[in-house]
């Protein structure tokens, strides 16, 4: 089994760092909705 993940910065959302999701100040996250959550673009 071959679990070479290969980084693509590129790929990822911009809007959210490619996390799928913003971290909200007063606590809790929401589901970045430029995504839908996938962290990629
Ligand atoms: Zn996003």
């Amino acid at each position: 089994m071959t679990v070479l993940k290969k980084a693509m910065p590129t790929n990822k959302c911009p809007y959210c760092a490619g996390q799928g999701y913003f971290q909200l100040r007063l606590g809790g996250s929401e589901t970045c909705s430029r995504c839908s959550g996938s962290g990629k673009k």
